[in-house]
Order: structure tokens, then C-alpha cells, then sequence
């Protein structure tokens, strides 16, 4: 009865969290309406909240800490990103980084999730300042995504993966996932660079396909295992395997994350409710971060309890190529994102000119 009286309470606290928030943070000065916006800002189902345009750097520095429509999504991936910087140096107590190539991939993981969780903290903190800035650092959250991409790849096809679908794939896999990573790095940065021209669902297409192929190709021994695993368990012959649950909860995370970043829910049933907190966006945040704590948890537990399994199936300097082609899909995707950006920077040249004439 205590714990229920407890847990009643528990409940109670947070349903006063968005009041909380609400009262704890300042309105920023002078937000305005979606009406009062450029097309290219606005979001759909969210009226009000929006930043002014060309304000000072140190005004959308100073919006951290302040109340509008991107304050929760920056936040999010901002203490996101902080979990991941301190499990890099909680790990780095017991993980000899430097001298066990084995441990690379790991590492790959760690700094490609910081990095886009970072890249999509300034993204959403910093966009607001232009048109160009808009699509800068949002090209900038792609480059993070695609890293991210490879994070997960590499790390599954090292641990996760079993001898069977290592036979199938060895070679190629992490080839195919670097250019996958390119491929959606370019698809993201083309749909937005084509937002006015392009219907939004085959904007949609162009982003999601190319983001749903590499998810598919990255996580495939992910889904194999989950198959044998399966496969023994009918059997009566399975071995359990603390790190599989990690494991799946990354799957379930990033499949409910994947639902409300192609659909603008809640946000579509209360529109102008959901301004500040509780759009479909956030909540993707949310869902993103919590896929990749679970993804770091399982292939540490990979890492630590499949040694023996995984030193056999890789040979030597295969961790340090690995590094290496993370440090070409960095620079490739990079310049997919510099070279759509300069496409955008001749488009609003174009546009601002045929304005004046
Ligand atoms: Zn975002």
C-alpha cells in the first residue's frame, strides 16, 4: 500500500511537469506566429513560438534558456549528448581505448552518437538565425545522422553479428553501409533543398527510403540473431543473452521514433496545444535517445561477454580499416552537405535578386 501511495504521488509530480516547465523557463522576448514566419519555418500543427529571424548570435544562445517552440528539442538531444560524453568517460575507465583495436567499434559508437546528438542540439538551438542557417545546420544534423548510421553498423557487424550472416556479408558489409550512410546523408539534403518544388511526400520518399534502406542493411545482424535466438528457443536450446533485450529495445525504440517522425502527431489532433511541449518532434527526440543508450548498453555487453566469438571472426586490422572508412563517410557526407548547401546559398542569391528587379 506504501509503494502504491508512493508511485500515486510519483505519478501525480509528473503530471505537474509541463506546468513546471512552463512556469520555470522566460518567454522569449517578442516569439511570434506561424503567419509572422517564411514558409520554409514553419512547422505544421504549431502556431506560435517561432524565434524572429537575424537576431544576434547571442540572442539564440541566450533562447536555451528561454521559452519558444525549439527550447524542448534542444534540451533533449543537449542532455543527450552529456549521457553519452559521460559514458565515453565511464568506459574509458575500464576499456583500454587506445591499445585494443577490438574496442574501436565501440568507440565509433559513442562518438557518432555524441556527435549527432551535438550536431542536432546546435541544429535546432541555432537554425532559426536565417534562411541559409536553416538549411546549414540542418544539413549539419544529416552529417551527424549519417555517422550515426555507420556507429550502429560497425558495431553490429562486429559484436552483434552471427557466424552465419558473417559469412554472407563479410567483405561487403560495411562498405554497402558507408555508401548507404551517403546515400540518406544526400537523400535528407535533397528534400529540404527541394521543399518548395518537390510534393512533400515524395520529399518524404527522398528522405525516408534511402534513411529505411540503411537502417535495414545496418541493423540486418541485429534482426538475424534475433531469428536464431528464436529458431533455439523453440527448440528448448537457448542461451540467454543480457545484451539481446538491449538489443531489441534499440528495435522498438527506433521504430516508434521512426512513427512520429513521419507523422505530425499529437500535434495534428490539438493544433497550437502542443507548441511548446508535447509535439511529435520532441517525443522523436526522446524515442532516438533512448534507442541509442539501449544500442551503447548491448554492444558494451557484446563487447565484454562475446570476445572469444568475435576476435575469431575479424581479422586483424580490420578495426583500424574501420576507422578509417568512418573518417572517409565523415568527409564524403560533409561535402554532400557543403555542396547542397551551396545549391541553396545560388537559389536564395537567385530569388533575392529577382526580388529587387
Ligand atoms: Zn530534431
Amino acid at each position: 500500500m506504501e509503494r502504491l501511495g508512493r508511485l500515486f504521488i510519483n505519478l501525480q509530480q509528473v503530471r505537474q511537469v509541463p506546468q513546471m516547465l512552463t512556469e520555470a523557463l522566460p518567454c522569449t522576448a517578442n516569439t511570434l506566429r506561424d503567419t509572422e514566419v517564411p514558409c520554409f519555418f514553419r512547422e505544421r500543427y504549431i502556431h506560435s513560438g517561432y524565434r524572429p529571424l537575424h537576431q544576434t548570435w547571442r540572442y539564440y544562445f541566450w533562447s536555451l534558456l528561454q521559452r519558444h517552440n525549439e527550447t524542448i528539442n534542444v534540451w533533449t538531444h543537449l542532455i543527450g549528448a552529456l549521457v553519452v560524453l559521460s559514458k565515453i568517460a565511464r568506459f574509458a575507465e575500464t576499456v583500454d581505448f587506445m591499445n585494443d583495436p577490438h574496442s574501436w567499434p565501440l568507440l565509433i559508437l559513442l562518438l557518432s552518437s555524441a556527435s549527432y546528438l551535438t550536431f542536432s542540439t546546435v541544429a535546432h538551438l541555432l537554425a532559426a538565425k536565417s534562411e541559409l542557417c536553416h538549411y546549414g545546420f540542418f544539413y549539419l544534423d544529416y552529417v551527424g545522422v549519417a555517422l550515426y548510421q555507420y556507429g550502429s553498423a560497425v558495431v553490429h557487424y562486429y559484436y552483434a553479428i552471427e557466424e552465419s550472416w558473417h559469412a554472407c556479408v563479410r567483405g561487403c558489409f560495411m562498405p554497402i553501409a558507408s555508401f548507404l550512410c551517403c546515400l540518406s546523408c544526400f537523400g535528407c539534403c535533397y528534400g529540404k533543398y527541394r521543399n518548395y518544388s518537390l510534393p512533400s511526400w515524395v520529399r518524404k520518399i527522398g528522405q525516408v527510403v534511402p534513411s529505411a534502406l540503411a537502417y535495414s542493411w545496418d541493423t540486418s545482424p541485429v534482426f538475424h540473431r534475433f531469428v536464431i535466438w528464436f529458431l533455439s528457443w523453440t527448440r528448448g536450446d537457448f542461451r540467454s543473452s543480457p545484451a539481446l533485450l538491449f538489443h531489441f529495445g534499440q528495435v522498438v525504440f527506433f521504430l516508434s521514433s521512426a512513427f512520429f517522425f513521419t507523422q505530425p502527431v499529437p500535434e495534428c489532433w490539438f493544433p497550437g496545444h502542443c507548441d511548446f511541449l508535447g509535439h511529435g518532434h520532441q517525443v522523436f527526440h526522446v524515442l532516438m535517445f533512448l534507442c541509442t543508450v539501449c544500442q551503447i548498453h548491448g554492444s558494451y555487453l557484446d563487447y565484454l561477454n562475446r570476445r572469444g566469438f568475435y576476435v575469431k571472426l575479424h581479422a586483424d586490422g580490420e578495426a583500424l580499416f574501420f576507422v578509417v572508412l568512418f573518417i572517409l563517410t565523415f568527409i564524403t557526407s560533409a561535402l554532400i552537405a557543403l555542396y547542397m548547401l551551396a545549391k541553396v546559398k545560388r537559389l536564395i542569391g537567385y530569388r533575392e535578386k529577382l526580388c529587387k528587379e
